[in-house]
């Protein structure tokens, strides 16, 4: 099994280099979604532990913001270089936790190994600035500098790679961290420790700690050493630390919810966009903050899109993760299921039509099969509320100015994605979107290179670019006078 087998599968916080239990003992289980059955256990933790966290982080932080930009840079690329050997065993231990495919759940360690390269080579240039002064026996120099300890909360729908973005820029900038992984998937999660412990990070540079959510939390938020909280997740989470964390004015970066629109012109290659559709919608079974929840489709190419997506759809592979050849696995959990019951119910009492899907698959458990709705109109609850499963609600419209306004028509700002062959209008509607991230004839457009994140009540700050270590500095503005010049 390889529960006994992998090396990473840890069933343990990691304080100060330490692998240890809850002060109290108790634990929480981990289910694998695809069977149902129990993977293992980690610690039932709460502030007491995430406090020594916090101070195991803070203690580090004193040494590891002197050492220089090349070895940390050097110990980054050692990480990434450990990744990447044990790609397929990381893989194994995300599929059995989360239930994506083993084939997404490659890709997604890939991706955390590439955004730890990104990141080692960004930390070598936090650049400051010398500026011209005012002054002539003085000058003007801004530097930046390490926030400190960070702290970075993480959700269950990409367990590796949503860490990969917070703890790289941060060791790559010298600062320390406290990580809290989600309790679906944290294994994934502490892996992270003992990836880091492998390749030589010293002790207290990575702490995790499990547990419970809101305690841990609220210790990372009112704690004054925590100069920073990193946080992907759901809008609801995100605005309560937000709150919380206002008390000892830390600075905050959030990735929040989604409710991508998809938009597909007339005037579109609609072959390239059913390709992209089936990319941006079930990707991880429809879980991601960036799939699309509201396909809209002009008038004229209407019905066609919805035969060959639903044609496209009915082609996918369901099954267990681990399985050869499948495309999409288990929803995460049975709530999970029950909201896309719901969302599926109202629409279908509004007038929605179901073309493919519309129900539990046959596999059981968690496991639902890919739908399409047509006829969606406005009313229904997908057009302000995030499906997260895999779900493709299909509007019709008229017109650009229509469309532009319906899809702005929601608190969230995350992604969004449209189909044009006309270069006028992807400029215009481009600039048009209220959104973070814009993907013009492209379903899938995540890469550490760009600036991800949203806007409006998607979160505040990117991360990826170079944009990404930003937050995890602190500019200084130095004046140096009596120069006697
Ligand atoms: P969630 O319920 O907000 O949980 C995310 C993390 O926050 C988990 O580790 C959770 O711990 C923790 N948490 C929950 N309550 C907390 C509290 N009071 N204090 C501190 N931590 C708390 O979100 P989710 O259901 O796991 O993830 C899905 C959401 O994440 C969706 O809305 C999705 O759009 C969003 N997301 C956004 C991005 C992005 O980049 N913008 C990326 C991926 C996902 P427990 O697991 O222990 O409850």
């Amino acid at each position: 099994m390889l529960q006994k087998s992998s090396p990473f599968m840890k069933q343990a916080n990691l304080i100060n280099g330490e692998w240890v239990q809850a002060d109290s003992g108790a634990t929480l289980d981990v289910i694998n979604p695809a069977n149902g059955q129990k993977i293992g256990t980690v610690p039932k933790s709460g502030a007491a532990e995430t406090r020594r966290a916090i101070e195991a982080a803070d203690a580090a932080f004193k040494l590891w913001r002197k050492t220089s930009v090349l070895e940390r840079h050097k110990l980054l690329r050692k990480l990434h270089d450990a990744i990447m050997d044990n790609q397929q065993s990381l893989a194994e231990l995300l599929t059995m936790e989360q239930g994506k495919s083993l084939f997404e759940a490659k890709g997604e360690v890939g991706a955390s190994a590439a955004y730890v390269l990104w990141f080692a080579e960004e930390g070598r240039r936090t650049y400051g600035d010398v500026v011209p002064s005012p002054w002539a026996d003085r000058r003007i120099m801004v530097t930046k500098e390490p926030v400190g300890v960070i702290a970075a909360i993480t959700p269950w729908n990409f367990p590796s790679s949503m860490l990969a973005r917070k703890i790289a820029p941060a060791l790559a900038a010298g600062c320390t961290a406290v990580v809290k992984p989600a309790a679906q998937t944290p294994y994934s999660g502490l892996a992270w420790g003992a990836l880091c412990e492998e390749v030589g990070f010293p002790k207290g540079a990575v702490n995790i700690v499990t547990g419970a959510a809101s305690e841990i939390g609220d210790e990372i938020c009112s704690n004054p050493l925590v100069r920073k909280i990193t946080f992907t997740g759901s809008t609801e989470v995100g605005k309560i630390l937000i709150q919380k964390s206002a008390a000892t004015v830390k600075k905050v970066s959030m990735e929040l919810g989604g409710n991508a629109p998809f938009i597909v012109f007339d005037d579109a290659d609609i072959d390239r966009a059913v390709q992209g559709a089936m990319l941006a919608k079930y990707r991880n079974s429809g879980q991601t903050c960036v799939c699309t929840n509201r396909f809209f489709v002009q008038a004229k190419v209407y019905d066609s899109f919805v035969e060959k997506l639903a044609a496209a759809t009915l082609k996918l592979k369901i099954g267990s993760g681990m399985d050869e050849g499948t495309e999409q696995g288990p929803l995460i959990d049975e709530k999970a299921v029950e909201k896309v019951e719901e969302l599926i119910e109202d629409a279908r009492a509004k007038g929605g039509k179901i073309i493919t899907g519309g129900k539990r698959h046959a596999l059981g458990g968690s496991f639902y099969e890919p739908t399409v709705i047509s006829e969606a109109t406005p009313d229904m609850r997908f057009m302000k509320e995030e499906i997260f499963g895999p779900v493709a609600p299909v509007f019709r419209f008229e017109t650009e100015e229509e469309v532009v306004q319906l899809a702005n028509d929601t608190e969230f700002g995350l992604a969004c994605y449209f189909y044009t062959g006309n270069l006028g209008r992807a400029y215009r509607v481009m600039e048009g979107l209220k959104y973070g991230m814009v993907g013009i004839n492209e379903g899938l457009i995540t890469t550490p290179e760009a600036p991800f994140g949203g806007v409006k009540e998607s979160g505040l700050g990117k991360e990826g670019g170079h944009q990404g270590i930003e937050d995890y500095l602190d500019t200084k503005y130095v004046c140096i006078g009596g120069l006697g010049l």
